[in-house]
């Protein structure tokens, strides 16, 4: 059991918004710094797995992101060309009554933001940490050069283009993926779509088009959707040298539903062009240093783990400091606990991203007719939902969490239900 510990975060995403509820809870003082002036979520939609449903339980928050998200049951894909489908990964092949949570990101930022200000945890905006000096304490140095407090430990939860990680025992830098999306916020519009699906239209790996029915962002807010389409960030000024129309016909050509989305876009300025990178950091610990989140590893969405993944690294560090006499141990036991999780997701979608995102015909090829044939048969669509729900390797139990009753969740969702073993 650790002493009561001064604690810096770095970064207001849901890494950083879920250790600071965790630690705050377990009664270390913590300071959340945040380079934004008004903490605010970027990006459009994500879909919130089992797992990363039974920590925000275990936070006492599943009710609230259940309001505001739309339950998914299936990832469903066809290939735009024969209509036929080539990817049907339903959650109910699994056990245990599992579903996924599709859920605006400014949602599930503004559901732990709240919670954050509710618990009084002091929070600094518009401060762009650059560095850390580590010894007998740690500084946190900002833009300015201005050193920042004298802390016991910091967290650092800035994302994908953290500045941090470079103090971590093994530094890696993410290297960019070729192909990253459009994405947009949008109205949801039913006809045609599943409320309770991520759809998804193929053509080869080059194009991919995916609609996702994602809830409000806010309580009382509109029913929204996330749209997107793959591309690869160096042909975006081309595109959009071609001009709207001529990319709206393209969309509209490959799924002619989608007319309904594309019919509320006016501007390439309503798109934001996401470009993904993969790196995953061999200790994500350094000198009184934990990384979590995206800022330890990150990769392509096409698994759809990132934020799971965050929210996983939060509970495993403050199981760790619970469970652990020094901080030492405690990093120790935070990379020990979340490392085989960690490395086989990476691994994964490394591995699957191609099959999705790139430019040759074998892959894609392959995944329309071998991959689509044989994830019919037993155990496939258990295995695939175990993928998507990010469960084939339990990534609770050594964290202390148990998961979640699905069936009792649904029941009553404004009650948590999932446990922390002391
Ligand atoms: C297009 C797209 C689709 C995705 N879809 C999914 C999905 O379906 N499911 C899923 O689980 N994940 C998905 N992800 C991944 C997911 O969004 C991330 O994994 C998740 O947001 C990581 O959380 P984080 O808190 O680690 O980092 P972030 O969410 O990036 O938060 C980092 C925070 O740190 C702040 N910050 C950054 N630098 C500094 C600095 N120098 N000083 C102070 N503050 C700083 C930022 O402003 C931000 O508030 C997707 C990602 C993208 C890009």
């Amino acid at each position: 059991m650790q002493p009561k510990l001064s604690i810096a975060i770095a970064g207001a995403g849901p890494a950083g918004l879920a250790a600071a509820l965790y630690l705050h809870r377990a009664g270390h003082r913590i300071t959340i710094f945040e380079r934004f002036e008004n903490p605010a979520p970027v990006g459009s939609g994500l879909i919130l797995q089992p797992t990363g449903l039974t920590v925000l339980d275990n936070l006492g928050l599943l009710g609230d992101i259940m309001a505001l998200g739309s339950r998914i049951d299936r990832l469903h894909g066809t290939d735009a060309r024969s209509g036929r489908t080539v990817l049907d990964v339903r959650y109910r092949a699994l056990p245990g009554g599992r579903f996924g949570v599709a859920v605006h990101r400014a949602a599930l930022f503004g559901v732990l933001y709240r919670a954050v200000l509710r618990e009084g945890i002091a929070i600094e905006t518009g401060v762009e940490i650059d560095s850390l000096d580590a010894g007998e304490a740690a500084t946190l140095i900002d833009d300015k050069a201005r050193g920042l407090g004298s802390f016991d430990l910091v967290i650092d939860a800035s994302g994908t283009r953290s500045r941090l990680r470079r103090h971590a025992d093994v530094p890696v830098e993410p290297h960019p993926l070729a192909y990253g999306a459009f994405w947009a916020s949008l109205g949801w519009r039913g006809d045609g779509f599943d409320e309770h699906a991520l759809l998804q239209r193929y053509d080869r790996a080059r194009v991919m088009i995916g609609v996702l029915p994602i809830g409000r962002a806010e309580p009382g807010g509109e029913r929204m959707a996330a749209f997107f389409w793959s591309l690869k960030p160096d042909d975006a000024a081309r595109v959009q040298s071609e001009g709207l129309e001529d990319w709206k016909a393209r969309v509209v050509g490959y799924w002619p539903q989608c007319a309904a989305y594309v019919d509320q876009i006016d501007s390439f300025d309503q798109l934001s062009l996401a470009r993904y990178g993969h790196h995953t950091l061999p200790v994500p610990a350094g000198r009184r240093l934990a990384v979590i989140g995206d800022a330890a590893h990150s990769t392509s969405p096409q698994l759809g783990q990132g934020a799971n993944m965050a929210l996983l690294d939060a509970a495993a560090l403050a199981h760790a400091l619970k469970q652990n006499a020094t901080i030492e141990d405690a990093l120790a036991a935070y990379a020990r606990t979340r490392r085989w999780h960690i490395r086989s997701f990476q691994t994964l979608s490394r591995v699957f991203t191609p099959f999705y995102q790139s430019d040759g015909w074998l892959l894609p090829f392959m995944r329309d007719s071998v991959v689509a044939t044989t994830a019919k048969i037993p155990p496939s669509p258990r295995i695939l939902a175990a993928l998507v729900a990010g469960t084939i390797i339990d990534p609770l139990r050594r964290i202390g969490l148990s998961e979640t009753d699905w069936h009792q969740a649904t029941a009553t969702p404004a009650r948590p239900v999932a446990t922390i073993a002391e």
